[in-house]
């Protein structure tokens, strides 16, 4: 391999050291960053992924609790435990379990939480920042991409960066948060006719489609920056879409596991006590 391996779970490791000074600062003025979780049903997955936030803050002193809704909740019965997570000034983040459950429609609580507590940025006002390049709470597996070229030193000005996906909390979002680092932005998805043309002339390639194997050797240019984003579960381990082939030609590269998905988790709570800071008392 001569691409250098970005190392996810150290670069995420170093960002919640920085994080936890910043929680002592606002342990001064008497705040302790706090995340609510709002579950829906008895969810699995989604109960492993509360376990591991919780587990990933109680060390950075950012408290983490859980609200526990059944799974056929009614819209108004959801809006009414937001509407009292946004009232309640010691709640800095909210996050509602997702997918949601079919008889809610997504759209409906994209304009339910609070913009500064909306910490996985899902509401329009948080989408509408990120549109007119505004401060804001992007989703945070863009955010994380964007931390990891970052850090990595990769210059974006002026580069040409192919996102391929455009879902609401990977692709769309990622292209966005490049392009107003002012680079010339490519996305593409399932209904591109020819994948391999735009990925080839990439600098800066990052793929969230969620189909191992997708991007091979022969779809991309020597010393390209590769960013994998996805994770499927498959009989070897997690995977992501990117064949491994592709790393002796690449510059710099994630690995999966180990990449973007740590870092995911730190970025969601940089974002909670990002808002902690903003609290107005
Ligand atoms: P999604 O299914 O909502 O979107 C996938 C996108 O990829 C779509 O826009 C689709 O058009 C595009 N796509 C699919 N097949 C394609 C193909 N053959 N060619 C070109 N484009 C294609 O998925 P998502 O929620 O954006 O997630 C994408 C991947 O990222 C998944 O593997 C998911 O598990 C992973 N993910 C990782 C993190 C993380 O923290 N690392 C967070 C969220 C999602």
């Amino acid at each position: 391999v001569t691409a250098t391996l970005i190392d996810g779970r150290a670069m995420a490791a170093r960002l919640r050291t920085s994080l936890r000074c910043r929680v002592d600062v606002l342990a001064r003025r008497g705040i302790v960053p706090h995340l609510a979780f709002v579950m829906l049903g008895d969810s699995g997955p989604a109960r492993v992924y509360a376990s591991r936030i919780e587990k990933l803050a109680a060390p950075l002193g950012i408290q983490v609790s859980r609200r526990e809704l059944p799974g056929d909740v009614r819209f108004s019965m959801l809006e009414r435990e937001v509407g009292a997570l946004n009232a309640d000034s010691a709640v800095d983040g909210i996050l509602v379990q997702m997918p949601l459950p079919e008889h809610l429609v997504e759209t409906h609580l994209s304009s339910i939480i609070e913009q500064r507590k909306d910490v996985d940025g899902i509401t329009i006002q948080n989408a509408g920042r990120l549109y007119l390049g505004l401060p804001g709470h992007p989703p945070s597996t863009a955010a994380a991409i964007l931390h990891i070229l970052t850090e990595g030193n990769v210059d974006i000005a002026g580069r040409h960066a192919v996102v391929v996906g455009r879902s609401t909390i990977v692709g769309h979002p990622i292209a966005e948060l490049l392009l107003n680092r002012d680079a010339t932005v490519t996305i593409t998805h399932r209904q591109t006719r020819d994948l391999e043309a735009a990925t080839r002339l990439a600098d800066i390639l990052v793929v969230a489609a969620g189909v191992p194997g997708l991007i091979t050797p022969r779809m991309i240019s020597p010393g390209v920056v590769i960013i994998d984003a996805g994770i499927t579960v498959s009989d070897s381990g997690v995977v992501g879409d990117v064949d491994v082939a592709c790393w002796d030609l690449a510059s710099l590269v994630t690995p999966v596991p180990g990449g973007v998905g740590p870092v995911t988790n730190a970025v969601l709570l940089r974002g909670v006590v990002e808002s902690a800071e903003h609290r107005s008392e």
